[in-house]
């Protein structure tokens, strides 16, 4: 869909739940993507490329960091602010939205929330600015939907912490200033460390060769032998509590960001349809694409009042893990669900890239698995409603 005719579904009448402000940073976000992302990102998607030049403008915008306070960079705002941000990046792209996400909710969260004064004043607003980018290490080779028995680990030296190990499938991994890596320390308590690019013994390869996320930067984090400024530990953390506090927040803002694509997937398949002929009529009039349009807005509907319900609960601090992971899971299925059903209202046009469904639809495939994969989600609510775990 063209910039200049995007109009975002609202059936519910949903705008009349946001405040002026929520509008007016929606608005520019909007504006933004619509100017930055649109013109650009199919090539960075097929050159397999993520537009680093985005980064300075990203922090411009408030991006980084909306709910952190001022007094760190960050703009004060409240969650709805931080989903509506995040919905919007994510119509432009999955890869600028992640690359957003990261960056807020699990690099500046948890410096924020677990650390020093001192961190928190030498590296805030730096990130908030996108001087800065930040990566977050949690998953290695051989522990993805179970961290806790991850095997990267320090050891005290008295001056410094000795960093060994390594993360895989890390966002921004290869352009990272700054990575706040989950290790065990001698005891096998999970901390958290802020790693720096340049560190010796630290490298972070780009994955290459991915069909979803072409336009994110992901790669690995390699430790081998890392000396560790003993200052560079989180202080106010243990456990894995720590990044599954981080995960919360930054799977609150996928469950709002994947509302974007799935409304931009819609618009385009809405106006095409009505656009398109066959038999003489536009495919439009026909039942069976009546009705996938129609199931799609309702879903739309749907997740918009997931997402903004949820957005309440955490302005008062009072939204679950385990509702945000319904939340999640249901929305980003949605959204992939809509991918795949425009792509079917366009015909063959829909495998092109002068439209956006493939592109949503390959990078839905890596947000259905990071961040809690679908099924574990899924598990996450089956335990809170029996109190019994399927998975550990
Ligand atoms: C593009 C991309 C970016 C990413 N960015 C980051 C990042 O920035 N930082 C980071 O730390 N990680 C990141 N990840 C990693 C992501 O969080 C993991 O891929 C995810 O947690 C799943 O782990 P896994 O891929 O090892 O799958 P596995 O854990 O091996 O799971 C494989 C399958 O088994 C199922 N499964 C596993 N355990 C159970 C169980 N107990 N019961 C039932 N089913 C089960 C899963 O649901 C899944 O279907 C990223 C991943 C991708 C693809």
């Amino acid at each position: 869909m063209s910039s200049n005719t995007y109009k975002a579904p609202d059936y519910y009448l949903i705008d009349e739940l946001f405040s002026d402000e929520h509008k007016l940073i929606r608005g520019a976000v909007r504006e933004w993507v619509n100017k930055a992302v649109i013109p650009i990102i199919d090539e960075a998607n097929q050159k397999h490329q993520f537009p680093r030049y985005l980064v300075k403008e990203l922090g411009e915008l408030g991006a980084f960091g909306p709910y952190i306070p001022q007094k760190y960079g960050g703009a004060g705002m409240d969650q709805i602010s931080y989903g509506l941000i995040m919905q919007e990046l994510e119509r432009g792209d999955s890869a600028i939205r992640s690359m957003a996400s990261v960056q807020s909710s699990l690099v500046m969260y948890p410096i924020f929330k677990f650390g020093s004064e001192a961190q928190r004043i030498k590296y805030l607003p730096k990130l908030a600015t996108g001087e800065f980018v930040g990566a977050f290490g949690l998953t290695e080779p051989n522990h993805g939907s179970d961290p806790g028995s991850m095997i990267t680990n320090f050891t005290d030296k008295g001056d410094y912490y000795l960093l060994n190990g390594a993360k895989m499938w890390i966002t921004n991994a290869p352009i990272a200033d700054v990575c706040v890596v989950w290790a065990k320390d001698e005891q096998g308590v999970v901390r958290g460390l802020l790693v720096e690019k340049g560190m010796e013994g630290f490298t972070a390869p780009e994955t290459l060769k991915k069909w979803s996320l072409r336009a994110s930067a992901t790669g690995e984090l390699v430790f081998d032998d890392v000396m560790i400024p003993k200052e560079n530990l989180l202080p106010n953390i243990k456990g894995l509590k720590g990044p599954l506090t981080c995960l919360s927040s930054a799977r609150y803002g996928i469950a709002w960001g994947v509302i974007g694509a799935a409304m931009d997937c819609y618009n385009t398949a809405l106006k095409y349809s009505l656009e398109r002929k066959q038999f003489g009529k536009p495919i439009a009039s026909f039942q069976l694409t009546q009705k996938k349009l129609a199931e799609m807005l309702t879903e739309i509907t749907k997740a918009q009042l997931l997402a903004w319900r949820l957005g309440i609960l955490r302005n008062d601090d009072r939204a679950t893990p385990a509702q945000i992971s319904m939340a999640k899971r249901n929305n980003v299925l949605m959204a992939l669900e809509i991918a795949r059903e425009s792509r079917q209202i366009l015909g063959a046009m829909g495998i092109t890239g002068d439209f956006p469904m493939m592109r949503h639809m390959m990078n839905l495939e890596s947000v259905i698995t990071y961040e809690g994969t679908h099924d574990i989600h899924l598990l996450i609510t089956g335990n809170d409603i029996t109190g019994i775990s399927a998975f550990y």
